[in-house]
């Protein structure tokens, strides 16, 4: 087969214990998923789940013990982070149950979910949609992908965000309002799952602005820590 331009490379994240990398799909995440960060956003904290996508080749890959970078974005004069527990689709399908969703995890990241709050605010307000808040270049660094078997209790693991070495971001995945399960049964009656796909599970409270030189360290405990400096 030709192509008539050059056609993107596929991207993919390193795998822990493995040479062989896990290709990108789509990218999926949920929206306001932990009580204490929906309230601190201005919402109750019970609602039914949400989704938002990133493109693949937003995704910023980092290998282990590598400190990656993100340019600092156009546009947005406040750039924050959101530390997220990151699920990797090995097996597709569509209305999965629930209680069937560990069979199709092939395994677990650390994340980023990068937004121009500025941005998203004013979409927010505007009732449009939130691509240009969430959606842009280099929104979404991610971790290395420790396989299911490797990875610990990821449902119950501490998860943190510390910028310049002090505590920004800290919780345990246990506080997720729609568990990894639920999850995976409300996207993929949305949408037929395909292996390939990550979901950025969302953000625990403590979501704050960035600046350029700053370097953010997050982790969820059993799976490999990610750093990225902002440029
Ligand atoms: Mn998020």
């Amino acid at each position: 087969m030709s192509f008539v331009i050059t056609p993107p490379a596929v991207v993919s994240v390193p795998v822990v214990g493995t040479t062989a990398r896990f290709p990108v799909n789509r990218v999926y995440c949920v929206g306001r998923n932990y009580e204490e960060h929906a309230k601190e956003m201005g919402f109750t904290g019970r609602e039914p789940p949400f989704f938002f996508l990133k493109p693949a080749d937003a995704v910023v890959v980092v290998n282990a013990g590598e400190t990656g970078s993100i340019p600092y974005p156009s546009l947005t004069k406040n750039l924050h982070h959101e530390i997220e527990l990151v699920v990797a689709v090995g097996t597709g399908g569509k209305n999965i149950r629930a209680a069937d969703a560990h069979k199709h995890i092939y395994g677990y990241a650390v994340g980023l979910d990068m937004t121009r709050r500025d941005l998203q605010g004013e979409m927010k307000k505007q009732g449009r949609p939130w691509e240009i808040g969430k959606a842009y270049d280099h929104s979404a660094p991610i971790g290395p992908i420790t396989p299911v078997a490797q990875a610990g209790d990821a449902a119950n693991a501490e998860i943190y965000l510390q910028v310049d070495g002090k505590d920004r971001q800290r919780s345990t995945v246990s506080k997720l309002i729609w568990n990894i399960g639920e999850i995976f049964e409300h996207l993929s009656a949305a949408w037929e799952l395909q292996p390939g796909d990550l979901i950025y599970t969302g953000t625990p409270e403590g979501v704050a602005a960035v600046v350029s030189g700053n370097t953010m360290v997050g982790g969820v405990a059993g799976l490999e820590t990610l750093t990225v400096k902002v440029l």
